[in-house]
């Protein structure tokens, strides 16, 4: 295929080309924004600690405190959390100190074989997982010294594993790192594509022979999960490479079965939507402080009282100064709602999708039942998309209630239905490339609808209140 300027395939192809150039042209200063990011950073992450307790009536706009935390919580994870669908993972190519420092790291140091443990494609559903579920148990979102913790934590096994494993490459990236695990599957409904220019048939696949620094093999790139747009790989000039190709959002997903549709990720998507729930309806239910009641009291009757002892600061909350102070009951009770949340999630979605795909079946597709499963899970990215940014990053919202006090939740609302409809056509379109046709599609869209509305119905609480 002739690439070259304007002359390329996909959407707005002149701006395509302006992008490109533009970011080709400055890949090598990319050293100074990473070393900006790096040093704020470390001003977001750290300078809290050394600062006195923010004042009752401080904000954001007087107090340096309350403005890291917002600048965490209320910017950056909800606004590079939705970048996605704009501009893919350009997030990790050009502006995460994490990453770039792995890469640093990486040169520097040993340069060992990547082992299968690092390797495997469960490892960094367990890493977003722990993290998530710790930075409940600390309070990550309220106290900077947790903060400091999961970030400073992150930071530091990213350079340790770029320290020791692969070779000018970035392990931590392409294979452990809780946020670009979020950023990669969901890139995948971005507007952004790099594509090869001679693609080679025979799948996406891993490759350390490559320029690449998440090892993708350029030629047979299918997925746009694990590239971080760094642009390493596009010579404007060249025949072979990649080129950047701009879409409408959705178009990956609308045709999986061409874009290495993965199974693990449809297990991210179902139990990343339960976990981040779960992460939300325990500070509201008053289900949960009955249960954490029922199991404190079998505790305590069985004269097992160590229940009751505050754990180490580094576990769970333990802030007396905030009159915040987790035990170890408050611990095991955040942990297990969180892991039943998933679990319930889990379940109810994977049904749905194991309906949908048996009526695919029945009703004409000629794929197998793996495969149509892992197909139709995809349709619950925009679901799963809007729930972790209304579960995780749910201090966005809180300032439109300067414009009007419905208006958080208005917009919240807003933004779910949203990503109900965008799901449900995004199923409309995996089951026509099943062959299904309009007519008899109506039947396995059922199933799916009623998984984003067991969704939207859990997530109630969490915009409406009870
Ligand atoms: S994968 Fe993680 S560490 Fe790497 S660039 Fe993206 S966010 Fe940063
Ligand atoms: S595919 Fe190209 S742009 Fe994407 S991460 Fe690899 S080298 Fe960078």
């Amino acid at each position: 295929m002739v690439v070259q300027g304007a002359n390329r395939p996909g959407r707005w192809p002149g701006v395509a080309a302006r992008i490109e150039a533009f970011f080709v042209h400055h890949r090598e200063q990319l050293v100074w924004v990473h070393a900006s990011m790096f040093l704020v950073f470390l001003a977001v992450i750290f300078l809290p600690l050394f600062l006195p307790e923010p004042a009752e009536n401080s904000s954001i706009w007087n107090n340096f405190t309350r403005f890291a935390n917002f600048a965490m919580w209320g910017l950056w994870f909800p606004l590079v959390f939705l970048s996605v669908i704009f501009s893919g993972r350009s997030w990790c190519g050009l502006l995460c100190p994490m990453g770039a420092a792995s890469e640093w790291a990486n040169r520097k140091g040993l340069q060992r074989a990547i082992p299968a443990w690092v390797r495997w494609e469960g490892t960094p559903l367990i890493s977003f997982l722990i993290i998530t579920i710790l930075g409940q148990t600390v309070g990550v979102r309220d106290h900077p010294e947790a903060m400091a913790e999961v970030f400073g934590g992150t930071m530091l096994a990213a350079i340790l594993l770029g320290f020791v494993y692969g070779r000018n490459k970035r392990a931590w990236c392409r294979h452990m790192c809780p946020i670009g695990l979020l950023l990669g599957v969901f890139s995948r409904i971005g507007m952004v594509q790099f594509a090869p220019k001679r693609p080679r048939p025979g799948g996406d696949r891993f490759t350390e022979k490559t320029v690449c620094p998440t090892m993708i093999d350029i030629p047979r790139k299918e997925e746009s999960r694990h590239c971080i747009e760094c642009f390493r790989c596009v010579q404007p000039q060249a025949r072979g490479g990649l080129f950047l190709r701009l879409r409408k959002p959705g178009e990956e997903i609308e045709n999986i079965q061409k874009h290495h549709a993965n199974l693990w990720e449809v297990g991210f998507l179902f139990m990343g939507t339960g976990i981040a729930l779960g992460g939300f309806l325990w500070l509201v239910l008053p289900q949960y402080q009955w249960l954490r009641q029922r199991v404190g009291e079998w505790f305590v009757d069985h004269e097992i009282y160590w229940i009751g002892d505050t754990g180490p600061w580094w576990l769970m909350s333990v802030h007396p100064e905030r009159r915040e102070v987790f035990n170890w009951l408050d611990f095991f009770t955040i942990v297990g709602f969180m892991l039943a949340c998933m679990l319930a999630i889990t379940v109810i979605l994977s049904l749905t999708t194991a309906a949908a795909s048996w009526l695919s079946m029945k009703l004409g597709s000629q794929r197998g039942f793996r495969q149509s499963f892992t197909e139709l899970g995809y349709q619950y990215a925009p679901v799963a998309m809007i729930s972790l940014v209304i579960g995780l990053g749910a201090a966005l919202f809180d300032p439109l209630s300067l414009l009007h006090e419905a208006a958080p939740r208005m917009v919240k609302l807003a933004l779910f239905l949203t990503s109900i409809a965008w799901s449900l056509w995004l199923s409309w379109r995996i089951l026509g490339n099943q062959q299904i046709t309009p007519v008899k599609r109506a039947l396995p869209l059922i199933p799916g609808l009623l998984g984003s509305l067991a969704v939207g119905a859990a997530w109630w609480p969490g915009i409406f209140g009870l």
